[in-house]
């Protein structure tokens, strides 16, 4: 049986406030908000890290999390949202079973989800570019 409390959720061993359910995907309440509200989205199956996920969940995954971020918008009518997913210890994942979150945002509400940003150098960018592009081809 596994430890990780988000596959336990899918199989319904641990509580949720489930918004939403497909074969594959399933989406609840996150149990600490950053705002009322903030959903998560997962696959049922047990990946740590997005670019673990089969192309085939994935098509499931994306129509869930567009499916329940228009029922947030039509339900709570916030004045923006977050769509995010921490990939990695060092990228904040706490759990480490993949999950999108969705947050409905406010103008008042303070958070601040990009604090700095770096310039490239000349050539810098290109380099960077090439390097990812590498990784596509066939
Ligand atoms: P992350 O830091 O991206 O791994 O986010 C993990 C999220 O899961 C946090 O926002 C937690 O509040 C949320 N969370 C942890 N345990 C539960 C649970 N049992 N049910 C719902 N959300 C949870
Ligand atoms: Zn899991």
């Amino acid at each position: 049986m596994s430890d990780c409390v988000f596959c336990k959720i899918a199989s319904k061993e641990a509580p949720a406030e489930i918004i939403h359910e497909t074969e594959r995907v399933i989406s609840f309440l996150d149990i600490n908000p950053i705002n009322f509200g903030h959903t998560l989205v997962i696959p049922k199956g047990h990946f740590k890290k997005f670019h673990e996920i089969p192309d085939e969940i994935n098509q499931e995954l994306i129509i869930v999390l567009s499916k329940v971020t228009k029922a947030i918008t039509e339900a709570l009518e916030p004045h923006g949202y977050n769509i995010f997913t921490n990939n990695g210890r060092f990228a904040g994942q706490a759990i480490m079973h993949c999950h999108f979150h969705i947050v409905p945002r406010y103008f008042n509400d303070g958070l601040k989800f990009r604090p700095t940003s770096k310039s490239y150098k000349k050539n810098e960018m290109k380099q960077f570019g090439d390097l990812i592009r590498e990784k596509l081809k066939n």
